[in-house]
């Protein structure tokens, strides 16, 4: 019996849209299937866009899509209880195209992306959950949806963190959320006039200002990096956890946020502005996060349900692995389906495309990086021992200055870190950042 389609993708988001313009642009019968009842309504909005990966398929992207900023500064640092201690990085490369980054809002981003889908001829379906891949022996042979399976050779799964159609599969063999490989994003935006963002960041028109910060404001043993993004006229901000340092403590995701929120460094620059929407929603984990494979018999799997989100606490970037990692399996299923064979060992030339692209190379490059990123002193000991150091520094006491030597051991006397962390943490750092 013929195929209902030649490659079907499950959801409409930076990884799945993007695939199935391609797929249409090359002459595939695409279906691209949505759970919301339009694409972006169940992303979280806000985030930084980096890098040029649409211009592969959509030339003239950043003058279509409903962007809000170009990038220009980025600013990263750590928030104490009573202090913060940042960088600002300003590049006048920023402010002249080919932009390096933007703000986005998703709900409007991926509307528009997948109306592009529908253009470039898929047929695109949204408010229809899928329920899980069709199985037929060792191979994938389409979707079951409401009970009913549509077909295709190829399957394309799209469908965000702890992808729930690739659970309990060979593909991802754990049938519940993996939570060590799981991060939650709690997320708010607020409205503000253009006028105010631009004066209050010190922006031009269309420019945009991002910040991430460690959050060591948290309650203690709570690991999570909070961020702020200037949209159009709204801000985004939220905070990034690490879910297995929630374990055994009460304070609820709400009460974190708000205490990102209330920061004085955050409180200032959300002055007068109105919230307008509050979410959370899970996050991948990088590598710890990757499936059991990235393709077998009839599917491929990209962006975030493969585990391609990279964090490090100066940036967070998946929407451009997402989008790239979408195109990659587009290609590959393109060249399957002329070939009339999508076989595992056809479509393991999405992971030789991974491999060239330089996707795995991040991943696997940065594998250790979470020994960093969720070593508790890097939340606590540390970033106070910095903002005592800094205190005493920049504080006129009124008696006689000390050398610095003096004052940093004042500041871990006063912080309560010692110096064989900091010597083993610095030596961490540098290896495995
Ligand atoms: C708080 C937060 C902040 C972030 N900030 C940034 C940032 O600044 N920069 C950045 O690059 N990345 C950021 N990210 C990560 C980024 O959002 C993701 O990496 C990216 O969206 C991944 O794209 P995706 O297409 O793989 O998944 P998603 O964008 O999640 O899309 C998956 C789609 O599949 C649909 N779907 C799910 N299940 C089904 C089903 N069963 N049937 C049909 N459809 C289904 C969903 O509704 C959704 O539309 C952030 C994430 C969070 C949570």
């Amino acid at each position: 019996m013929a195929d209902d389609f030649d490659v079907i993708v499950v959801g409409a988001g930076m990884a799945g849209s993007p695939a199935a313009i391609r797929l249409a642009q090359g002459g595939a019968r695409v279906l691209l299937l949505e759970r919301s009842p339009e694409a972006g309504a169940k992303n979280l909005s806000g985030g930084v866009l980096w890098g040029r990966d649409l211009d592969r398929i959509l030339p003239d992207w950043t003058a279509q899509m409903p962007l809000e900023r170009h990038i220009v500064r980025k600013r990263f640092g750590f928030l104490t209880k009573d202090g913060a201690l940042s960088v600002d990085f300003d590049d006048e490369r920023w402010k002249r195209a080919p932009f390096a980054a933007h703000s986005v809002l998703r709900a409007r981003t991926d509307a528009w992306l997948a109306k592009k889908a529908e253009e470039a001829g898929a047929t695109v379906v949204t408010g229809v959950p899928v329920d899980g891949l069709l199985w037929e022996g060792t191979g994938a042979q389409g979707v079951l949806q409401g009970g009913e399976p549509m077909t295709a050779p190829i399957t394309i799964v799209a469908d965000g963190t702890n992808s729930r159609v690739t659970l309990g599969t060979p593909i991802r063999p754990a049938k519940r959320l993996e939570w060590n490989a799981t991060e939650l994003g709690i997320k708010e935006t607020y409205r503000l006039p253009a006028e105010r963002i631009e004066e209050r960041f010190q922006l031009g028109p269309d420019e945009g200002h991002a910040e991430e910060w460690v959050a060591g404001m948290l309650p203690p043993g709570v690991m999570g990096g909070g961020f702020l993004y200037t949209n159009a006229d709204t801000l985004s901000i939220g905070l990034i956890v690490n879910i297995g340092s929630m374990y055994g403590q009460t304070t609820p995701s709400h009460e974190l946020i708000e205490r990102f929120r209330m920061h004085p460094t955050i409180a200032a620059r959300l002055k007068d502005a109105e919230l307008v929407e509050y979410g959370a929603k899970l996050i991948s984990s990088g590598w710890a996060s990757r499936p059991a494979a990235f393709s077998g018999d009839g599917w491929m799997v990209t962006g975030d349900a493969a585990g391609f989100v990279f964090s490090n606490g100066i940036v967070i970037q998946g929407m451009n692995y997402a989008i790239r990692s979408g195109l990659e399996a587009a290609e590959t299923a393109l060249a399957a389906s002329s070939a009339g064979d999508a076989s595992a060992s056809r479509l393991s030339e999405y992971g030789r495309r991974l491999e060239a692209t330089g996707i795995l190379h991040d991943f696997r490059e940065f594998e250790k990086l979470d020994r960093v990123k969720w070593n508790p002193r890097f939340y606590g000991v540390h970033p106070n021992l910095a903002i005592e150091l800094f205190h005493a520094m920049l504080s006129e006491s009124g008696e006689p200055k000390r050398h610095l030597r003096e004052l940093v051991r004042a500041a871990r006397a006063a912080s309560g870190d010692s110096r064989r962390d900091l010597a083993r943490d610095t030596l961490d750092l540098v290896r495995y950042s």
